[in-house]
């Protein structure tokens, strides 16, 4: 993998420039330099780094596309997107997203009352606000609300139950008005073509939302009764997220392309905007084998652009209005989350480890021997025989013929010739060399919680890309696995002989290491979880002044531990209470020492869950490296 597969995930956005990973705009800092400038003030543990130009650069290539996309087919209807907020809706992102996009007539979509507020409040008026899912009584009255607030919003329905409600909203809201203001309405269709990938159940006909076409026509008709039918603006649909494929949308852009058409046709003449919804992927991947995107943004605004008029033309109809909801392709690439290696496990396997005895048992001074005269014509010979030696010397250890010492041996001397076997075999890469890379795996133990930080990896097998953020003009040589620290063996991103990744060997007594994860920022932070307790970590927005420094902004520390007890609903009065009581009612230590544990006691409740020191790292160095 060389570069850590950056020519394919990272679209230009970091750069290697000798030994760290830089950010590619203004003055291009690095990563590192960033992280430790947030360290010395004191915030550890993993750090969540929001980059709010990355964002521009994804709202203004989506417009730039389309843009050029209508240009060339002369295309008549305008073009516009929305936020959806499911996808982060995290203060330091919306509030940087809305800053950034004001130039655009950019807006957000709502998917429950929480989010609805928060694109009420957050969408500068006249810029247009969609409300998709599920709605009550009172979700629906909220967009009669917002309209009548101005705003210019636009109510899905994706049931005939949820029209009934509309109906009956409007009459509440309406029935004495002159000029009566109510939501614009739009209709998502429950699409026969579905999508493909891990997140294809939002399209089909099994998907959970939208209008079949017999309740298509029934919507028509009692919105045509209620004199609503004017409102009917919008078609809608959505087909899954990560589409990887593009065969998909163009079948679900026929298909609502007729339906627009058709409905407009049949007397609903006010409609004239089509929403694709969301499904714009990302290429997470680091290995050219695995890309998970198999069209450019190009392909996909010209595809969206071509049917439409296609359709419009062939049933002579006003070309829509077309509006996306991509998601994933705004928020992903604005985040990094850097965390700190803790520890490799591993290195113990390491020379210096060895307790050779005055009189080995004759095995593992053969052993001794492989190690010291193996080169690369004898290597695949001098394996084989390492690896046969080592299982007859467990079964050695297991009948009680050699000691601990004979076993530790053993281990280290197996590990050292296998790795010493791949690097001089190197250039054969013959699969069983792949497989015992498994065998050598560094296993390095990270300042963070999958669950937490990377949920669709834990939940869905995602990847997102890994590298380390320094050492980078030097070779990795260890395959590595990767341990949170979370108690829980499914916090783990395993090596993968087909997708291996390789990282340094690092002395952490002498030096820090950091690895950073990319493309973070779409659905991992909401959808993180707490297992054990551990939190959404400290983030902050780094933002570029007009000389091309950066500043950091708006840091917010990871929740300390009374705080995550309160949000479990803990009465932190009493827990408060019950320590200092057990203190100071303990008759095992002395007055003095209650005060000074009492002291203690409150600096650590006032911190977060993240480790802040690794023992035999803290002993040698004296420092905090965690
Ligand atoms: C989730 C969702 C989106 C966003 O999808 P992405 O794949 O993140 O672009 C858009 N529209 C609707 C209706 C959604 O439910």
């Amino acid at each position: 993998m060389k570069n850590f597969g950056l020519n394919i995930w990272s679209d230009e956005n970091f750069i290697i420039d000798g030994d760290t990973v830089n950010i590619n705009y203004a003055s291009k800092p690095s990563l590192l330099s960033i992280t430790q400038e947030i360290r010395e003030k004191g915030y550890k543990g993993p750090l969540l780094l929001r980059f709010p130009h990355l964002i521009e650069k994804q709202i203004s290539t989506l417009f730039k596309t389309f843009a050029k996309a209508k240009k060339e087919f002369g295309y008549k209807g305008n073009f516009h997107a929305v936020f959806p907020l499911k996808v982060n809706q995290y203060p330091n992102f919306v509030n940087a997203l809305m800053d950034i996009s004001k130039g655009y007539d950019y807006g957000l979509e709502a998917g429950s009352k929480a989010e609805l507020i928060i694109a009420m409040t957050k969408t500068p008026l006249g810029a247009p606000i969609t409300v998709n899912g599920f709605k009550d009584k009172e979700m629906i009255a909220l967009c009669f609300i917002a309209a009548k607030m101005g705003h210019n919003i636009t109510v899905t329905i994706e049931g005939i139950g949820e029209l009934k409600t509309i109906i009956q909203v409007n009459e509440e809201f309406n029935h004495q008005s002159a000029t009566p203001i109510a939501p614009k309405i739009g209709v998502r269709i429950r699409l026969h073509s579905s999508g493909i990938g891990i997140w294809a159940k939002s399209g089909g006909y099994s998907s959970k939302f939208g209008l079949t076409s017999t309740e298509l026509l029934e919507a028509y008709e009692i919105l045509k009764e209620h004199t609503l039918l004017g409102n009917l603006w919008m078609v809608h649909f959505h087909i899954g997220s990560q589409m990887g494929d593009i065969a998909p949308l163009k079948k679900a852009l026929r298909e609502a392309g007729n339906i627009y058409a058709d409905l407009k046709r049949r007397g609903a003449t006010a409609l004239s905007a089509i929403n694709i919804g969301g499904g714009l992927a990302v290429e997470y991947s680091q290995h050219t084998a695995s890309q998970e995107r198999n069209y450019s943004l190009n392909e996909f605004a010209n595809d969206v652009v071509y049917l439409m008029q296609e359709i419009a033309k062939s049933k002579k109809v006003d070309e829509p209005d077309i509006f996306t909801e991509s998601g994933r392709y705004i928020a992903a690439a604005h985040s990094v989350l850097v965390a700190p290696v803790l520890e490799l496990f591993s290195q113990e396997y390491n020379e210096k480890c060895l307790r050779p005895k005055e009189k080995n048992p004759p095995l593992i001074q053969e052993l001794f021997d492989l190690f010291n005269t193996i080169k690369r014509t004898n290597a695949r010979e001098y394996l084989h025989d390492a690896l046969d030696h080592m299982e007859s010397l467990l079964t050695l250890f297991d009948l009680g013929y050699i000691d601990l010492e004979d076993r530790s041996n053993t281990e280290i001397l197996v590990n050292l010739i296998i790795k010493k076997a791949i690097f001089l075999l190197r250039s054969e890469g013959t699969d069983e060399l792949k497989k015992l890379q498994d065998r050598i795996q560094e296993r390095y133990l990270v300042n963070f919680s999958a669950f937490q930080s990377l949920p669709d990896f834990w939940g869905l097998g995602q990847h997102f890309p890994v590298m380390p953020l320094s050492n980078l003009s030097t070779k990795p040589t260890n395959p590595a696995s990767i341990w949170d620290i979370t108690c829980d063996s499914d916090g783990e991103i395993g090596f993968d002989r087909n997708f291996p990744l390789y990282l340094h060997d690092i002395d952490l007594s002498k030096e820090e290491y950091f690895l950073g994860f990319f493309l973070t920022g779409a659905y991992q932070e909401v959808l993180g979880m707490k297992h054990n307790l551990f939190t959404h970590p400290t983030e902050a927005v780094i933002t570029f002044d007009e000389e091309g420094e950066y500043r950091i902004e708006h840091l917010i520390e990871a929740q300390n531990l009374m705080d995550v007890l309160e949000d479990l609903d803990y009465d932190t009065g009493i827990i408060d209470k019950a320590l200092k009581y057990r203190i100071e009612e303990s008759t095992l230590i002395t007055p003095d020492e209650k005060r000074e544990l009492l002291g203690k006691i409150y600096l650590y409740l006032s911190e977060n869950s993240y480790l802040k020191t690794i023992q035999a790292i803290s002993e040698s160095t004296q420092g905090e490296k965690a």
